[in-house]
């Protein structure tokens, strides 16, 4: 069985707008990110903190990502779970809690599983807490699709043996200190699920539908390369002005919003087309890859702060070691040279896909791969 639907409750909100999304994002490699994996780090300590709080056995889980912020974060989510479980227990004698709960939605959704963080079941009332530990965006709760996929998830395991009347979905995000409540009736849950959700699932599994571009397009696999969105914003870019000559200043805001959709679509693009460039030596009618800027760097900050400071100078310390252009300011360039030249380099810049016209060196995929090899020795 494979490990993540194909149907996923956290791809649902793009499924939902965009049916064959679903089948076309498999198509892609589904890659790990050093985010996704910081997060598996948090949802297991938060859980072991949380199996610890029930008086559970649990043994504490390692990982590359321990520190001292992945600890705080991850015990405002457990003191935020533990009141929620310490509310029910006071008001209901006999609570169930479950901790990283398989939930099947397949009743709705073909195939459909995931997994809840926390839940709930006292007195009526199902809660579902899903631990976020990103920080781009403040996800909310309110009307969230992944979810109502859990919930009806949960439901499907306790509605028939307690009696729930409500559903209450809360997302806590402790690195944005976001916490999102929203609660739904079960009646109102199930009939979104029959009416919207079972035709769109149905859809989605099959690859049928309508591609729809837009917000939900930006985490999804295809977005580089997928039609409908390529022809969504270089339809954008046609727009049709009228007259008199000079824009006027709606319309010049209009560009302004334009340009920032289009400038997120090209750079999408812009990443599809050079990593295939880096990686397979593609080429690119029109353009070539060079080596990108980059910046001066220290070898080795504490020689330079000895040197330094044997040659008299004190004030190289703000919250670290100045920059190296601040102390070339202090030392001035000639002194800066003298005495710390040998300790600054300019790492080669990562491969960047360039117009031919512009003035940089070509270089090949070899000697990109080369100097790869060499930053890593
Ligand atoms: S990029 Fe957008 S339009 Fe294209 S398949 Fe993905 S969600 Fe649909």
């Amino acid at each position: 069985m494979r490990a993540h639907a194909l149907l996923s409750a956290s791809s649902a909100h793009r499924w939902l707008r965009c049916p064959p999304s679903a089948r076309l994002e498999d198509t892609f490699e589904n890659a790990t990110s050093v985010f996704a994996e910081e997060g598996t780090a948090a949802h297991a300590l938060a859980e072991h903190k949380l199996r610890v709080f029930l008086g559970q056995k649990s043994q504490r889980p390692e990982s590359d990502f321990d520190s001292a912020d992945l600890q705080y974060y991850t015990d405002m989510y457990a003191e935020y779970a533990a009141e929620l479980i310490t509310a029910a227990r006071a008001s209901c004698k006999d609570p169930i809690v479950l901790l990283e709960q398989r939930l099947d939605y397949s009743c709705y959704v073909p195939e459909g599983f995931g997994t809840g963080d926390l839940i709930i079941v006292a007195d009526g009332i199902l809660d579902i807490v899903d631990l976020k530990y990103g920080k781009g965006v403040a996800v909310s709760a309110e009307d969230n699709p992944q979810m109502k996929l859990y919930a009806l998830g949960a439901l499907a395991l306790f509605d028939s043996l307690y009696d729930i009347q409500v559903v209450r979905m809360s997302i806590c995000q402790p690195r944005l200190e976001n916490v999102s409540t929203y609660e739904i009736t079960v009646d109102e849950l199930t009939a979104w699920a029959e009416k919207e959700l079972r035709p769109k699932a149905r859809l989605a599994i099959s690859g049928e539908g309508e591609f729809l571009p837009g917000e939900h397009c930006r985490f999804c696999r295809a977005r580089q390369t997928c039609r409908a969105r390529a022809e969504e914003y270089l339809s954008l870019a046609k727009h049709d002005f009228k007259p008199p000559l000079l824009l006027t200043e709606e319309e010049i805001a209009e560009v302004l919003s334009l340009a920032d959709r289009l400038s997120l679509w090209a750079a999408d693009v812009y990443a599809y087309a050079t990593d295939l460039a880096i990686r397979e030596g593609r080429e690119w009618q029109g353009y070539k890859l060079v080596e990108g800027r980059s910046n001066r760097r220290y070898t080795s900050e504490s020689l330079v702060a000895e040197i330094v400071t044997a040659a008299g100078y004190t004030d190289i310390y703000k919250q670290s070691l100045i920059g190296i252009t601040d102390m070339e300011k202090l030392l001035g360039k000639q002194r800066f040279k003298e005495l710390l030249a040998h300790l600054v380099e300019k790492p080669p810049g990562k491969p960047a896909l360039v117009p031919l016209a512009d003035k940089r060196l070509a270089i090949t995929v070899k000697q990109t791969a080369e100097a790869d090899f060499k930053e890593e020795v």
